[in-house]
């Protein structure tokens, strides 16, 4: 990977001999790993130790997590917060362990939909509960660094399975308990847009 990044700054115009960038390759490379390493991470492993069976059947949630992902368009951040919940039946999971799988997930080269909705499969697949929900609000910085127009604009994206889904009344419970940043609260499996591929 070293060798790219000198590439690249060559590329760029830039001299990688110079002492500023000298180490630039290296750093670089460390923090790429880093940032994808939600790759090398092991979901089960993550959860595993951390599913309790409990009699409770009121809605979870954990909120405001704040997160940090790479688009997979630009390799540019995009952060912001996300939001779950669910509604057991008969296993939870450890409270501390939700950010951590918003974390594996999200330190790896993604859109945000998918992210969004890879959290939310997770929960569902790993506990079965009556429901799961899950917002995610990001600012794309291929959006905001390189329009003019944009620079404030941000992404709501959200998945809603189950009870969340089905009920409207649990989703309405949900969406004013995390109170939204955006006016309106996204109704539909994915509302919101990620950044444009194309460009
Ligand atoms: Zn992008």
């Amino acid at each position: 990977m070293q060798e790219l990044i000198r590439t690249l700054l060559t590329e760029l115009g830039e001299d990688p001999n110079r002492e500023g960038l000298r180490d630039t390759p290296k750093r670089v490379a460390r923090a790429y790993e880093f940032l994808t390493s939600g790759y090398r991470a092991d979901i089960d492993q993550v959860l595993n130790n951390a599913l309790f069976t409990v009699d409770y059947s009121e809605m979870v949630i954990v909120k405001d997590i704040d997160f940090y992902s790479l688009c997979e368009h630009h390799l540019l951040p995009f952060f912001g917060k996300c939001h779950v919940a669910y509604i057991p039946t008969s296993k939870v999971i450890g409270l501390s362990k939700i950010p951590r799988l918003v974390e594996v997930f999200a330190r790896r080269l993604q859109v945000q939909e998918r992210l969004t909705n890879q959290i939310a499969d997770t929960i569902r697949d790993t506990i079965n509960p009556l429901g799961v929900a899950v917002v995610m609000e990001a600012t794309h910085l291929c959006m905001s660094m390189r329009g003019v127009q944009k620079q404030n604009s941000f992404a709501v994206t959200s998945a809603m399975l189950g009870a969340f889904r089905d009920q409207g009344r649990t989703r309405m419970e949900f969406l004013e308990l995390i109170k939204l940043r955006s006016a309106a609260p996204p109704m539909r499996e994915t509302a919101g847009l990620a950044c444009i591929g194309e460009d």
